[in-house]
Formats: structure tokens, C-alpha cells, sequence
């Protein structure tokens, strides 16, 4: 070794002893990720994990079954390295069409609750939302209301307004109701909010928000991100809607409000199989864990660690704690029972 490459070699060591991070190492690798989040706080975490480790993130955005589409049809020729989206429902269907391979990890599986994770290591949760209900604050939460199964009740005819079945969040709801009661129980329940409708099933979950503001319908049934772009929103007009909304968690006294994941695994036929784990990991370090849930208003599925933003008002409440798998496993049942009630 000549003086000048062991002196250099000596820099990089102090460099590193000095815990000097912000020097970027040179690219040495890269991982492609198929996406179904779109969030620029995803891209800034990319690059912290690009800068560390010398391995670049390649980023495909669509559709989470565009993107399970596309993964089957490019088959053992795929370069997906990661697939990631949101809801279980939607992890669960990219397992049935063979997307992912099975990750053996003590530290994913440290770091991933097992209810947040799947059984054999094929996808694991990387933050957290709830399907809650939301009330028009000047109506009131009608009195008696503590569980989804209340919803079904016909003292709340005429006020119920919520999306269409077509919806993946709906059908992880019934789902979970479908473990939970029983499929009898959950196809009267269904049948139940029908005839409790405020109108026919339209838009998204904003529409339900905006709806449930405006006073057209009293109760609304939403995930919990999207409350947040009103109630912590700069903009004067979607804050004037947040104030004229309250959220509320049910089944406190029970089982705990319904819970859904983002999440992410490797694909199964991976060519960088190894970066992809390491980003993995990195996700769920705790300094990633705020920022990647705070990109989309969510919880940070690693226990302990804090929701940011204006959802951090509305992070205290028990969570049921039914596997995030049985919301794929009860899915095919859910839509059969919303066409059978006639859930739009
Ligand atoms: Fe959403």
C-alpha cells in the first residue's frame, strides 16, 4: 500500500470514527422498488438510505394492483425488488399471485409486531391506520354509538354515509367483522348499514368527510390519514371543514378499532434480494419509522415510537389487534356479502 492510499484510507476510518454520516458513499448497489405510496417523504428516506449505504433506489409509482399486474407478467425476469402499497388486503392479494418470497429476519420480526407482519415473512407492516368513525360535531355523536356492530342499528336510519364496496378499506372492514362475528353476523350487520345509508355510496373517503362536514349525512365511515388534511390542514378552507368533524374510535371497550397497514416485501424473484431486506430494515429503524408514517398522516407500526402531525392528537386508542393476514383471508367472503346486501 503506498503512503497516499493508506493515508486516505486512514481519513475515510477517522471520518467514520468521528461519526461523520453526511458524507455520501459511492453508489455500490441498487434496489428497485415498485410503489403503490406516493409521498415525497418516502423519496427524502431513499435518499438518507442511499447516502449510507452506497445502494440506490430505483422508484416505480402506481397503482398497488397495476403493480401486482405488472410483477406477475414480467415473472422471473422482473427487476422488483420491493413491492410496497397499502392495506393487507392488498399485500394479501399480491401473495396469492406469487409476488413475494419468504424473508427469515429475527430483526424485521423484532422491529414488526407479529399481527402487523406476515406468518411466514412475506410482507411486513410498515405503519399503521385505523377505519374509523366520524361524526358532524354540531349533530352530535348520536347517543348510544360505541361499536361498528352499533352502526347496524335502526336508530341510525338516514345517517350513515360511507364509499362503495368496490373499496379495498371496506372490504378489510368487513373482514375483520366477518372474524370477528362470524359470516352470519356479518352479513346482517351489512345489511344493517344499507338501511342506514345517508345516500347512495359515492366518492372517497374525503367525499365522506366533506359530506359528513357539510351535515348531509351525520356519521361517516373513513380512514384515519385523510382526517388529518382537514384538521391539520394550512389551507383555510379545508380547516374550516376539520372543525366541523370529530373523530371517534369504536369498540374501546372492546376488541379496539379496526386496524390496517402499509407494508412492503420482497419479491420473489429479487435480483437484489439482500439491499432490498437492508431497506426494509431501514424503514423500521425508529428515526425512519416517524417520517415514513408521517408522510401519509399514519402510525408507526414499531411499538413505541410516536405519530407526528396532526394525527398525534388521535394516537392514544386501542387497536384491535386481529392479524393483519385475516383481512386477506376473509376478503373474497366480504365482497360476496356486500353484493348479497345490496352495498353498492
Ligand atoms: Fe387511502
Amino acid at each position: 500500500m503506498t503512503m497516499k492510499a493508506w493515508i486516505a484510507g486512514f481519513a475515510i476510518l477517522l471520518a467514520a470514527a468521528c461519526g461523520e454520516k453526511e458524507e455520501a458513499r459511492p453508489i455500490t448497489g441498487e434496489v428497485n422498488v415498485y410503489s403503490g405510496r406516493h409521498y415525497d417523504s418516502d423519496i427524502v428516506l431513499f435518499d438518507q438510505f442511499t447516502k449510507e449505504t452506497g445502494i440506490r433506489v430505483n422508484l416505480i409509482e402506481a397503482g398497488g394492483d397495476a403493480l401486482i399486474e405488472r410483477i406477475a407478467q414480467e415473472a422471473d425476469a422482473s427487476p422488483a425488488d420491493i413491492f410496497m402499497t397499502a392495506d393487507a388486503g392488498i399485500l394479501w392479494r399480491a401473495d396469492e399471485r406469487d409476488v413475494f418470497r419468504a424473508i427469515d429476519s429475527e430483526e424485521l420480526k423484532r422491529r414488526v409486531p407479529a399481527q402487523y407482519r406476515h406468518p411466514d415473512g412475506k410482507w411486513f407492516g410498515l405503519s399503521k391506520r385505523a377505519r374509523i368513525i366520524i361524526y358532524n360535531k354540531e349533530m352530535g355523536l348520536p347517543e348510544g354509538l360505541e361499536t361498528y356492530e352499533d352502526l347496524a342499528d335502526p336508530a341510525y336510519r338516514g345517517m350513515i354515509c360511507v364509499r362503495s364496496s368496490s373499496n379495498i378499506y371496506n372490504q378489510s372492514l368487513l373482514a375483520s367483522i366477518i372474524a370477528h362475528d362470524g359470516t352470519k353476523a356479518a352479513e346482517e350487520w351489512a345489511q344493517g348499514v344499507v338501511a342506514n345509508f345517508a345516500r347512495k355510496p359515492q366518492g372517497n373517503d374525503t367525499s365522506q368527510i366533506e359530506a359528513v362536514a357539510a351535515g348531509l349525512c351525520r356519521l361517516g365511515i373513513v380512514n384515519s390519514y385523510y382526517t388529518a388534511r382537514y384538521k391539520g390542514a394550512d389551507d383555510q378552507k379545508a380547516a374550516e371543514i376539520g372543525e366541523k368533524f370529530e373523530l371517534f374510535f369504536p369498540n374501546q371497550a372492546g376488541r379496539g378499532a379496526h386496524v390496517n397497514i402499509s407494508g412492503a416485501g420482497v419479491a420473489k424473484h429479487a435480483p437484489n434480494a439482500e439491499n432490498a431486506e437492508r431497506l426494509i430494515a431501514f424503514l423500521l429503524r425508529d428515526e425512519s419509522q416517524t417520517a415514513f408514517a408521517r408522510g401519509n398522516n399514519e402510525y408507526p407500526v414499531v411499538p413505541g415510537i410516536t405519530a407526528e402531525g396532526p394525527i398525534a392528537a388521535y394516537a392514544d386508542f386501542k387497536a384491535d389487534e386481529l392479524p393483519a393476514s385475516a383481512l386477506g383471508e376473509h376478503q373474497a367472503e366480504a365482497v360476496q356479502i356486500f353484493d348479497r346486501v345490496g352495498w353498492p
